[in-house]
C-alpha cells in the first residue's frame, strides 16, 4: 500500500542489500537481518523469533541461488509476523452490535487524534451510518474549532458546547440527540492531558458514567491513537493510558512519514490490544482498517 512506502523500502532493500551475491546464512548476515528488523521497530521479541527460525533453517537446507535464499527469509518473516491470535478486521459496513455505537477516542495531543476521528466519521459516514462527533476536548478551544473544521469535511454534526464547558455534559447531549435521532455511532473526543493523571481518569469515569445514562453499555469501544513515527515511546505512552481506561483497540497514525512502521506489528504483542486502525497521511481518506495479512504483503511484497 502507497503509505507505507519508506517502511517497505526500509526493509526490503536494506535485506536485498545484505543477500546480495550471498547464497548461505552466517553470524554476521543474522546480525545484519537482525538490526534491519529492529531499526523498522518490528520489536525485539518478533524479531529474535525471526533470527531463530531462520538460522534453524539455514542449518539444514542449502540454497543454489541469491533468489532462493531471499525467498526462504520472506516466507519464514511472513509467517512470523502473521503468527498472532489477532481478531478479524471488521468493516465499516458491517452490522454494529449497538445502537447508537458509542466510541471514545483517547490519546495525548498531537498523535492525530482529530484527524482520526475526521477519518473514522468519514469512513462510517461512507458506509451509510449515520455519525454524531461529541467534542468533549472542552479545554483547548482551538480543539473545538479544529475538529468543527474536520467535522464539516466529513460531513457530519458535531455536538460541543463553550470552552470549559463539562466534557460529560457534552457527551451527554451528543449521546441523548444521537438517540433521539437515531443515529448509529457517536465518537467522542476526549482530553489528551496525560500529565495529569488523575484528573484525566476522572473526567473519563464520568464521561463513561454519563453515558451510560442514556446507553446502559456505553463506551463500546475505546480507542487509543499513537503516533507510529515515535516508535518505542508510543509503546510506553500506551501502557499509562491503559492504567487509566479500559482501551479496547489502537489507532497508529502516521505511518506514511516513517521507516518505522514495524511498530505495528509489534505493539499489538507488547501491549495485548488489537491494532483496529492505521493512519497513512494526512487527508480524510487515509485511514486504513489494519489487516496483518495485507499489511505484512505490503511490507515484503
Ligand atoms: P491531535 O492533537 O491528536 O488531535 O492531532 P491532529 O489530528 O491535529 O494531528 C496532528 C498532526 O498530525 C496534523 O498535522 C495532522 O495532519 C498530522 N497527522 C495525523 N494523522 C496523520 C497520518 O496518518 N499521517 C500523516 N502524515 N500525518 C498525520
Amino acid at each position: 500500500k502507497e503509505g507505507l512506502t519508506k517502511t517497505r523500502e526500509s526493509i526490503r532493500e536494506n535485506i536485498s542489500r545484505i543477500t546480495q551475491g550471498r547464497t548461505d546464512i552466517d553470524e554476521e548476515f543474522l546480525e545484519e537481518l537482525e538490526n534491519i528488523l529492529i531499526a523498522a521497530d518490528v520489536g525485539v521479541e518478533t524479531t529474535l523469533s525471526i533470527v531463530d527460525r531462520i538460522t534453524e533453517k539455514a542449518e539444514k537446507e542449502t540454497y543454489h541461488s541469491e533468489d532462493e535464499l531471499n525467498g526462504m527469509l520472506m516466507r519464514v518473516m511472513e509467517e512470523m509476523l502473521l503468527d498472532t491470535s489477532e481478531s478479524h478486521p471488521v468493516d465499516f459496513d458491517a452490522a454494529l452490535p449497538a445502537k447508537p455505537y458509542v466510541i471514545l477516542i483517547v490519546g495525548v495531543n498531537g498523535v492525530g487524534k482529530t484527524t482520526s476521528i475526521a477519518k473514522l466519521a468519514h469512513n462510517y459516514n461512507k458506509a451509510g451510518k449515520r455519525v454524531i462527533i461529541a467534542a468533549a476536548d472542552t479545554f483547548r478551544a482551538a480543539a473545538v474549532q479544529q475538529l468543527q473544521i474536520w467535522a464539516d469535511r466529513a460531513g457530519v454534526p458535531m455536538v460541543s458546547q463553550g470552552q470549559n464547558a463539562d466534557p460529560a455534559s457534552v457527551v451527554f447531549d451528543a449521546v441523548s440527540s444521537a438517540a433521539a435521532k437515531g443515529a448509529d455511532v457517536v465518537l467522542v473526543d476526549t482530553a489528551g492531558r496525560l500529565h495529569n493523571k488523575a484528573h484525566l481518569m476522572e473526567e473519563l469515569a464520568k464521561i463513561m458514567r454519563v453515558a451510560k445514562k442514556k446507553v446502559p453499555d456505553a463506551p463500546h469501544e475505546v480507542l487509543l491513537v499513537l503516533d507510529g513515527t515515535t516508535g518505542q515511546n508510543a509503546v510506553s505512552q500506551a501502557k499509562e493510558f491503559t492504567k487509566c481506561v479500559n482501551v479496547t483497540g489502537l489507532i497508529v497514525t502516521k505511518l506514511d512519514g516513517t521507516a518505522k512502521g514495524g511498530i505495528v506489528l509489534s505493539i499489538s504483542r507488547e501491549l495485548g490490544l488489537p491494532v483496529k486502525y492505521i493512519g497513512v497521511g494526512e487527508k480524510i481518506d487515509d485511514l486504513q482498517i489494519f489487516d496483518r495479512g495485507k499489511f505484512v504483503g505490503a511490507l515484503l511484497g
